[in-house]
């Protein structure tokens, strides 16, 4: 789950993504989440470890109510400056289709936020399948859970019960947390999403 596979599977001279390498981080650890209408659409739920994000594609999305659990599939890692990646994806290209960044922010440990102390348990964590984790980001806020389970690459995120704990579905918020941009998936509304395509060949 390397960036040399986030490589092999992209052509950079025909898609905007950025080329991935390490990047050392010296402040707190980040999460991004971008929802990405790919073949499925999903959200790409990453988490930055070891000089890259670590990451998983979570079809329904995060949810903030702990009774809802939400399947996350481990994909391969991507490079750090995948965060601040929006815009078109050539259809025919891997991942073709449109990435918005749904959210964004910082995530530590519930005991401490020193990102070296952050960073040691959470390779650990993620080595044992199992990591809890507070999100500090504009739409999702409070303590997770990222747990491994049956298959290779499954894994599941999940709420814990706290004061950000909600029934209301988070997903119905559907702009980009940086330039605002709603993602018009093409499976949500065809006819708009051509016609968002002929426009700006973006987002
Ligand atoms: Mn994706």
């Amino acid at each position: 789950m390397t960036l040399t596979m986030y490589n092999k599977k992209r052509n950079f001279k025909k898609t905007p993504e950025p080329k991935g390498m390490k990047a050392r981080h010296e402040e707190a650890l980040r999460f991004i989440v971008q929802k990405h209408d790919a073949s499925q659409l999903h959200y790409d739920f990453r988490l930055e470890m070891d000089g890259v994000m670590k990451s998983w594609a979570v079809p329904k999305g995060p949810s903030l109510n702990p009774t809802e659990k939400r399947l996350a599939m481990q994909v391969e890692d991507h490079p750090i400056s995948y965060n601040t990646f929006e815009g078109h994806i050539p259809l025919g290209q891997y991942g073709g289709g449109d990435v918005i960044v749904w959210d964004q922010g910082t995530y530590h440990l519930p005991q401490t936020t020193n990102p070296y102390i952050n960073e040691k348990v959470f390779i650990d964590e993620l080595e044992r399948g199992r990591m809890k984790f507070v999100l500090e980001g504009k739409k999702l806020k409070g303590i997770f859970s990222l747990f491994h389970f049956g298959e290779k690459n499954q894994w599941m995120l999940v709420k814990f019960q706290d004061m950000y704990a909600r029934k209301t579905d988070i997903t119905k918020d559907p702009r980009s947390v940086v330039s605002r941009k709603k993602l018009i998936g093409r499976r949500e509304d065809p006819k708009k999403y051509a016609k968002a395509v002929k426009k700006s060949k973006k987002v």
